[in-house]
């Protein structure tokens, strides 16, 4: 049964929340706003005007209007230094992260001030933050919104330089990686984190890693949207580095074992249509195929996927969010869809959990953002993984090796393959796939429960909110 807390708030701690502008962090940082807010603290969650926009006209942005928890959500917005014409793609990513970590910090620090904020809650990326904390004397805590995987690697790669074996001696990218304490035997060079290929040692976004991996481990704890049981072996190497860590995942989970409202943090307005598609298949029987907000494909890597999946004989729901497929911006083609013979279905945005909690959907072809994989192990459903970008390499080699609850298609985009590994996961492994899959979803849902880690881990984290003091000034 949902306990529902109560929403009147009597409060003095108030937090600033500052997300990464993207849909993955934004839907992982509201999730833990909402939380915060059911145990009656204030919460001010700043986005930029950009993302203001996109919440806006997606309609989602209404519903935290309409939901308010007493007063106690706000959103705030600045800008993010960009114009507004500027396409801010994941290819535009440095440009964009530069010019916010230009912008934002004067104007946090005086919302800080005149707000009598009592902590943050920041990205890790933003390694500012921790400059402000200090100037006001604000408690710090970093959320890494991504994979404890891939943050892992992340917080190894100082040593991965200095035991010489980042940048790369060679192009074998299947050699293992053996200084990622808790990662031997897994992980190999394609499996680090994508800008490790080809890594130049003087590029910003490696500075700013290097110096997230110095910063994170001084802040007042680290927040994962992860569970216990889901990483307990890399847990148990991180808490030497960082012995605050609050595990409260899969957040998504945890705010609806707490409360019935029903909020939408879409950047992207949501087709529907898929779900009555969805209520006509048999059950198990569909791949649902997204490769999420951010991921670009070219026409030729979006065709091998479409015939991979047309010549698997299985059902899909796919998702061509405009602009990712370069040269298909007025859709796909009649002659494709007609090949698919009534067998597939195309939603330009998906409601996404809801499609794959659904009784007809009986596995994932991902590009693995960390969303997407978690809102798929509570789903109970296995995974066929695409990685594209950021942590998404890691996540898919834990995917497949780690959790194996998939397979990795990693570096291959090629018809052939598609098809194999449809089929594996639907039809010839499929009952070995779903048993592991209902197993880890078990966990999951378990670990948010009453009791459970995550449900634990959230309860200490908001007790130390609560209790928090003003730090002394760095000066
Ligand atoms: N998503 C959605 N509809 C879609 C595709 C994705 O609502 O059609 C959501 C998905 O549920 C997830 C988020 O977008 O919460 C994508 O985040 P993720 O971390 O998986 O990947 P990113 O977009 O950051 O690469």
């Amino acid at each position: 049964m949902k306990e529902k807390h109560n929403t009147h708030p009597v409060m003095d701690a108030h937090v600033l929340i500052f997300p990464l502008p993207l849909q993955g962090p934004i839907n992982s940082m509201l999730k833990l706003a909402e939380l915060l807010c059911l145990r009656q603290i204030n919460v001010t969650v700043v986005i930029t005007q950009h993302i203001q926009r996109r919440l806006f006209d997606s309609s989602a942005i209404q519903t935290y209007m309409e939901t308010n928890y007493g007063g106690a959500f706000r959103f705030e917005s600045i800008p993010d230094g960009l114009s507004e014409e500027h396409p801010r793609t994941i290819r535009e990513f440095s440009a964009l992260l530069a010019s916010l970590s230009a912008v934002a910090p004067p104007i946090l620090q005086q919302m800080v001030s005149v707000r009598e904020i009592s902590c943050i809650v920041a990205e890790g990326i933003f390694s500012f933050a921790s400059d402000i904390a200090g100037e006001i004397g604000v408690p710090l805590f970093y959320f890494d919104t991504y994979s404890a995987c891939a943050l892992w690697a992340n917080m190894c790669l100082p040593q991965l330089i200095q035991a010489g074996e980042l940048p790369f001696k060679d192009d074998n990218l299947d050699e293992t990686i053996r200084n990622a304490p808790g990662m031997e035997g897994i992980i190999r060079r394609r499996d680090l984190p994508s800008l490790c290929r080809g890594i130049d040692l003087e590029d910003p976004e490696i500075k700013l890693l290097l110096k997230q991996a110095h910063l994170m481990p001084l802040s007042q704890g680290i927040i994962l949207n992860t569970f216990h049981q889901l990483d307990s072996s890399l847990l148990s190497h991180m808490f030497k580095l960082f012995p605050n860590i609050y595990a409260i995942g899969p957040l998504h989970t945890l705010l609806q074992t707490q409360t019935s409202q029903n909020t939408s943090s879409s950047i992207l307005p949501e087709d529907r249509s898929c779900i009555s598609w969805l209520d006509k298949q048999p059950s198990k029987s569909v791949v649902y195929v997204s490769i999420g907000s951010l991921a670009l494909m070219t026409k030729d890597q979006f065709l091998e996927f479409w015939y991979g999946l047309v010549n698997s004989g299985s059902r899909f729901l796919l998702v061509q969010r405009p602009g990712s497929v370069a040269g298909l911006d007025d859709g796909i083609p009649e002659e494709l869809l007609e090949g698919a013979g009534g067998r597939g279905c195309v939603v330009s945005w998906a409601p996404q959990q809801e499609v794959l909690d659904h009784r007809a959907v009986g596995g994932f072809l991902t590009h693995c953002g960390w969303n997407s994989i978690l809102e798929s192990v509570v789903a109970g459903k296995p995974m066929i993984c695409w990685p594209h970008h950021f942590d998404q390499q890691v996540n898919s080699r834990y995917v497949g090796e780690v959790w194996k609850v998939g397979l990795d298609m990693k570096d291959s985009c090629d018809r052939v393959v598609v098809e194999k590994m449809v089929r594996e996961v639907m039809e010839l492994r499929k009952n070995e796939f779903l048993e592991r899959a209902r197993q880890q979803s078990e966990a999951a849902r378990s670990s948010v429960g009453e009791g459970g880690s995550s449900a634990k881990d959230l309860d200490r984290l908001i007790d130390d909110i609560k209790n928090m003091k003003l730090l002394p000034k760095h000066h």
